[in-house]
């Protein structure tokens, strides 16, 4: 079963919760696989400090021209939908930033003189953690480079095996809602949003929802981290009033406590710093099965 854990807002505590559900799951030999799709500042391993066992490039197949055989026919340039290659004169130039891989080029050149090269984006990685019981992934976008999607596409595909079955997969997702988000989402079978009970929380809450179940059409289920905090006239019964119209199950709260804080700001997981929330994020995970079975 793959779960895509996200949040609209940054710094609700997703990679909190993320870490410690797959813990939980690996305590109950469930072995999940565990990958950190926040490719732009993955920081999951800074809690699961796994043990590195291989690494590789990643990055698109971008067009690279041989002057000798080229034309200028110009053929490239009119097959390109992202203005990405172009001819003037007897020159071809390649705009790599603008390029999508798309291998249209290539295919169309009359003369042959494309070739793909592979224009290096960032790195992907993978090792063990929890005591060799969570298979860990991450995605590393190099500093300057702006597309993060096929970093992750990539990281997906390298990590999950087709015969992933019920497998546990957790996808920790970038904060936000555009594209690096859905492409996260994408293939999952449920979407856990983690929210704070602000209005700062509900409003990215409901754009989180928009993009996972009324654009991919996925279930979601709610947690709340950092219950109590703020107005609660304002942030915890606009969460709890808004979940119950949207028919969306909050299946964790997790209390604002001084000391859960400064565990995980020392690199704890929760289920370090309060070992009963394992459990809970166990029924978490069947609540998910069943839900999913249930949509
Ligand atoms: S399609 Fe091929 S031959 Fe024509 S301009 Fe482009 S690279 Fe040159
Ligand atoms: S590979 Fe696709 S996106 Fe890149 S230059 Fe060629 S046609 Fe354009």
């Amino acid at each position: 079963m793959k779960l895509a854990i996200a949040s609209g807002k940054g710094g609700t505590g997703k990679t909190t919760v993320a870490v410690s559900l797959a813990l939980s799951l690996a305590s109950a030999a469930a072995s999940p696989l565990f990958l950190d799709c926040d490719v732009e500042e993955p920081n999951a391993a800074l809690f699961l400090r796994p043990e590195m066992m291989a690494r590789r490039d990643v990055g698109l197949l971008i067009p690279a021209v041989d002057m000798a055989r080229c034309t200028a026919c110009g053929r490239c340039a009119e097959v390109c939908e992202y203005h990405a290659i172009t001819v003037i004169g007897k020159q071809v130039l390649v705009f790599p930033e603008l390029c999508h891989g798309c291998g249209s080029c290539p295919r169309r050149c009359p003369e042959g003189a494309i070739h793909e090269t592979l224009n290096v984006m960032g790195t992907l990685e993978k090792g063990i953690a929890g005591a060799g019981a969570v298979e860990f992934f991450q995605g590393t976008l190099n500093v300057g480079e702006a597309m993060a999607v096929p970093v992750i596409r990539q990281l997906k595909q390298w990590a999950i095996p087709p015969d992933v079955g019920d497998r546990p997969v957790i996808l920790d997702a970038p904060p936000g809602a555009s594209c690096p988000v859905v492409e996260t989402m994408r293939g999952a079978d449920a979407v856990l949003l983690v929210t704070e009970p602000t209005p700062f929380g509900l409003h990215d809450l409901r754009v989180a929802v928009q993009v996972a179940r009324d654009e991919l059409g996925l279930p979601v289920a709610v947690v709340v981290n950092r219950d109590g905090v703020g107005d609660a006239g304002v942030g915890d019964a606009g969460i709890a009033a808004y979940c119950a119209a949207e028919n969306l199950p909050i299946l964790l709260r997790i209390p604002l406590e001084r000391a859960i804080a400064e565990g995980i700001a020392n690199g704890a997981s929760l289920i370090d710093i309060r070992p009963a929330y394992r459990e809970r994020f166990i029924a978490l995970w069947n609540e998910l099965r069943i839900m999913i079975h249930e949509s």
